[in-house]
């Protein structure tokens, strides 16, 4: 792997953002993936995408109601 391709997060601790490649190492431009309630859940790009969505139970993706192990606070 080349470590010089993978990107960073820059900006401040409330608002961050990933610039360069993605962490998997393909020198694609990566970018921060969310499941369906906009749960931070990693980086991704186009080469390693499907590979990580498949490492989440299916719904989690897409399905907002997905039953969760945290507490919600609805208030
Ligand atoms: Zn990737």
């Amino acid at each position: 792997m080349d470590n010089s391709k993978i990107g960073r997060f820059e900006g401040s601790r409330y608002y961050r953002y990933w610039v360069g490649g993605c962490r998997c190492g393909s020198g694609k431009p990566g970018r921060e993936f969310f499941d369906a309630r906009g749960i931070y859940c990693g980086i991704t790009c186009d080469a390693c995408r499907k590979d990580n969505q498949s490492r989440w139970a299916p719904g989690v993706m897409t399905d907002p109601s997905y039953a969760a192990s945290e507490a919600v606070d609805e208030d």
